[in-house]
């Protein structure tokens, strides 16, 4: 299909399964990470890199290996991709810019605002005291949202000021860390669209989809989106919008928030494939990970790639994430391999822990109604996530 090998950096389980549609297509993938990681397990190569994405040593060995490097993470050295990208052997997509203005919640906010693109009002705070959070109350009101500008996930990194008594307690929870502020978004809804990218610039949308969100991780997935066709297709469009100021190509998983008067904002934009995307492997021909790899490799994408098999498909997507004890999320896996239309991935994470994504179910039918009663038992079956 294509002479060239393509290195990743990350081998959770985006990069499995990134590692997985590569593979349906006979290509060759090569991986950073630690030994055994999920990626690592599902392809058997001794050209893997053990060792760390955010390490510039290990990611230039990694280049050694590979014809193109993309990411499963954002969170990596941007400043040695940048010089391979220079050096012009290996190619970088999507762009190291990109991942970097992306890496920075606050930069990527700047550079969202300066293209136009609606989001939250956002205040950086360059000395963090109770000074200058009080100040963001005077300005924003409370409650209002801090966050770490950097290595933020699964709301790790967020803080909800709720009055000014929450400031020292919010001082302290993200101690150390670069901060800016941003103004409460009072979301009916969250949505997020994938995007996809191509070397020429054009962007391709998946349907918009809900996500629902329990304590700060992303817990089920609706496609469509349960709001009006209207508000979906103007999701889409902001998103395909925020997209394409980037440079690169690639999977961008945009995350939005719907306020009550129709109003879309962008949360936040990951330049990867997403969690809000893994529907797509069963919903559609083409998934998101598949889509990434043609969108980097310039394969074709034709515009019925982010269109559903059907006009009804209609998709549940539910998180497993570790429990109290090291075999709580098997329960529900094996529940799953019992209900009609579901789809189970586990990812190989060799520790459970309490919250820890260890894989996903996806049930597909011909009506989000139908979805809810295939995959209801299943939620019920999670009722042990960590609160
Ligand atoms: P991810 O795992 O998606 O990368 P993250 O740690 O980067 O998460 P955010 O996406 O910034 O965190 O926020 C996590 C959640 O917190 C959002 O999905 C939303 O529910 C809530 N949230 C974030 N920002 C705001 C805001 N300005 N107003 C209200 N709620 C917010
Ligand atoms: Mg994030
Ligand atoms: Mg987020």
């Amino acid at each position: 299909m294509d002479p060239r090998t393509i290195g990743i950096l990350g081998g959770g389980q985006l990069g499995r399964m990134m590692v997985e549609a590569a593979h349906r297509l006979n290509l060759r993938t090569t991986i950073l990470d630690a030994d055994n990681s999920p990626a690592k397990q599902i392809n058997a190569l001794s050209s893997h890199v053990t060792g760390s994405f955010s390490s510039s040593a290990d990611i230039l060995e990694l280049s050694k290996t590979c014809d193109i490097l993309t990411t499963e993470i954002e969170h990596v050295d941007t400043n040695i991709l940048e010089q391979i990208e220079k050096e012009g052997k290996v190619d970088v997509q999507p762009a190291s810019e990109t991942i970097r203005l992306i890496q920075d919640k606050y930069l990527q906010k700047e550079f969202l605002i300066r293209n136009n693109v609606a989001v939250a009002d956002t205040i950086k705070i360059d000395t963090p005291s109770v000074e200058s959070l009080e100040n963001v109350g005077k300005e924003f009101g409370y409650p209002y949202m801090l966050k770490s500008r950097t290595l933020a996930y699964d709301g790790r990194g967020n803080y909800v000021v709720k009055a000014k008594e929450s400031v020292p307690g919010a001082l302290e929870a993200l101690s150390n860390r670069p901060l800016y502020a941003e103004r409460w978004a009072e979301f009916t809804m969250e949505l997020a669209v994938m995007v996809v990218k191509t070397r020429d610039g054009r962007t391709l949308s998946y349907p918009t989809v809900e996500t629902i969100h329990e304590n700060n991780i992303c817990k089920l997935v609706y496609m469509p989106a349960r709001t009006t066709v209207d508000i979906r297709k103007k999701a889409q469009e902001l998103a395909e919008e925020a997209i394409r100021h980037f440079p690169g190509a690639g999977i961008f998983g945009v995350e939005m928030f719907l306020l009550k008067d129709g109003t879309i904002l962008v949360n936040e934009i990951a330049p990867r494939p997403h969690n809000s995307g893994h529907h797509t492997i069963e919903t559609h021909s083409t998934s998101q990970f598949e889509a990434h790899i043609r969108a980097i490799l310039d394969l074709p994408l034709p515009p019925s790639t982010t269109v559903p098999r059907t006009s009804t498909t209609s998709s549940i997507m539910l998180n497993i994430l570790g429990g109290p004890d090291p075999a709580s999320h098997l329960r529900v896996s094996k529940l799953a391999l019992e209900t009609p239309g579901a789809t189970l991935h586990l990812y190989g994470k060799t520790e459970s822990r309490p919250g820890r994504k260890m894989g996903h179910i996806t049930v597909v039918a011909d009506s989000i109604s139908d979805c809810e009663t295939l995959i209801a038992p299943l939620v019920a079956a999670t009722s042990y996530t960590p609160s």
